[in-house]
C-alpha cells in the first residue's frame, strides 16, 4: 500500500460493530451522529463497517451519520464481503451494489474479504476467484485498497499471502493477552505480516471490552503507574505502539468510551519500556484466571432458535470466575434471562452458533457449564 496512504491513516479507527442502541435494538442515531462529530473533530477519519453489522443497519447508519454529513474526501470507509451470505458466487455483485446503495459512499477506501478462515469462507473466497474480483473493482475505481480480515491459523495466513502477495492490507485480532495464546496465536500472525511489510488493521484490541476491567488486585498494577488512565487505554496503547500498525479499531458504543479513547489518542504516547514490563505483569496475573474467550462480536446470536444471548451469558460466567464471591454475576445472568427467556439450559445443541463463531468456541459445552452454575 502506498506509504502516503498509510501515513495518512489515524491511529484510532471507529469500529461500527457495537454502535449505541436504543431499547428494541435500533441504532441510536442522535448519539451516533454526536460520536461521529466528536471523532472527526479530533482529526480522525477512519470508519470500519461490514455487511452483517447490526443486521445490515450499520452500513445504513454510515450513510446517515457520516456520508450525508461530511464531504466524501474527508473520511476513509471500509466495508467487507461476507462469504457466508453468498448462496452462489454471483451474489457478491448484488451484495457489493447493495453496500454502495446502503452507504451512499460511491466507493470504498478499503474493501475486505470478511473473516478469512479455514473452511467455508476460505473456500468461497479462493474458489470463487474473489481476489481477482477485488482487483477488477479496484481498477474500476470502486475500491481504493483491498485485503481481508482474518480469523484463521498462521499457516493459512502464510498460504493466502503466498497466493496473493499484493494485498494492500490485512485486518487481524491483536492484543497483549492473546499474543502467545495457543488458539489465537496473534503474535505469530503479527510477525508474518511484519515480515512481509503488509500494513495491519487491528481489531479486538480490548477483546470486546474484556480487557477494559480486571480484578482490583490486577488493576492496581496499572493504576499505580497512571492513576488517571483507564484499563482499556493500556490495551490500546500496547497495539498502537507496535510498528506496522495502520490503525487500531475500537468498537465504541457510548460517547464516554469515545472520550476515553480520544484521551489516549489525542496526544498519543507509546508505551515506555517500564510500561511494557507492567503489561507483561498484568498479562501473567490475568492469564492465571481462565476465561471464555468470547469477543462479543454477536455473530452467533441472530440464528439461535432459542434467542440465547450467548455473549452476555459468557460475560456473566467470566465475571463469576474473576469475582467468585461477588453476587453481581448471578444478578447479571438473571437480568439477561429475565422471565426465563434464553436460559443457557434452553440450548438445543443445533450447532448453528458454533458454525458462526470466529473464535471457534465450544459454545454448547460452555452453555451446559453455565446452566449448572447459574440455574442449579
Ligand atoms: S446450539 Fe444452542 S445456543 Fe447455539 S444456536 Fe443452537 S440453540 Fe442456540
Ligand atoms: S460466542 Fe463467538 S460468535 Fe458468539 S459473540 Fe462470542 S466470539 Fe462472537
Amino acid at each position: 500500500m502506498e506509504q502516503k496512504v498509510l501515513s495518512a491513516m489515524p491511529k484510532l479507527g471507529f469500529g461500527m460493530m457495537r454502535l449505541p442502541v436504543v431499547e428494541g435494538g435500533d441504532i441510536d442515531m442522535p448519539a451516533l451522529c454526536q460520536m461521529v462529530d466528536t471523532y472527526m473533530a479530533a482529526g480522525l477519519n477512519y470508519f470500519d463497517t461490514a455487511y452483517p453489522y447490526h443486521q445490515g443497519r450499520s452500513e445504513r447508519a454510515v450513510k446517515t451519520a457520516l456520508v450525508d454529513r461530511y464531504p466524501r474526501e474527508t473520511f476513509m470507509l471500509t466495508t467487507k464481503l461476507p462469504a457466508w451470505q453468498m448462496k452462489k458466487i454471483e451474489d457478491r455483485e448484488a451484495i457489493f451494489h447493495e453496500q454502495l446503495e446502503r452507504t451512499g459512499a460511491g466507493y470504498f477506501d478499503f474493501y475486505l474479504l470478511h473473516a478469512m478462515e479455514e473452511g467455508n469462507n476460505y473456500e468461497v473466497y479462493e474458489k470463487g476467484g474473489c481476489f481477482d474480483w477485488l482487483k477488477e473493482k479496484k481498477a474500476a475505481g470502486l475500491i481504493r485498497h483491498y485485503g481481508f480480515s482474518f480469523h484463521g491459523s498462521p499457516e493459512l495466513l502464510e498460504k493466502v499471502l503466498d497466493d496473493h502477495p499484493d494485498v494492500d492490507v490485512v485486518q487481524i485480532q491483536l492484543n497483549y493477552l492473546d499474543w502467545e495464546n495457543p488458539v489465537r496465536r496473534c503474535g505469530e500472525q503479527y510477525e508474518i505480516l511484519r515480515k512481509r511489510n503488509i500494513p495491519i488493521l487491528v481489531m479486538e484490541p480490548v477483546k470486546g471490552g474484556a480487557m477494559a476491567s480486571f480484578h482490583p488486585d490486577v488493576e492496581k498494577i496499572f493504576k499505580a503507574a497512571r492513576p488517571d488512565a483507564s484499563i482499556a487505554s493500556w490495551a490500546l496503547r500496547f497495539v498502537a505502539s507496535l510498528p506496522g500498525i495502520a490503525t487500531v479499531l475500537s468498537g465504541m458504543s457510548t460517547p464516554e468510551q469515545m472520550e476515553d479513547n480520544l484521551k489516549t489518542f489525542r496526544h498519543f504516547e507509546p508505551l515506555t519500556d517500564e510500561e511494557k514490563r507492567l503489561v507483561e505483569q498484568v498479562k501473567k496475573e490475568v492469564l492465571n484466571v481462565p476465561q471464555i474467550e468470547c469477543t462479543a462480536c454477536r455473530y452467533c446470536c441472530d440464528g439461535c432458535p432459542m434467542h440465547i444471548n450467548i455473549p452476555e451469558l459468557f460475560k456473566a460466567y467470566n465475571t463469576s470466575l474473576l469475582y467468585p464471591t461477588d453476587v453481581r454475576a448471578k444478578r447479571y445472568y438473571n437480568d439477561m434471562t429475565a422471565g426465563g427467556a434464553g436460559l443457557a439450559s434452553a440450548c438445543l445443541h443445533c450447532g448453528q452458533c458454533e458454525e458462526m463463531c470466529p473464535q471457534h468456541l465450544n459454545i454448547t459445552s460452555y452453555l451446559e457449564t453455565i446452566a449448572q452454575k447459574f440455574e442449579a
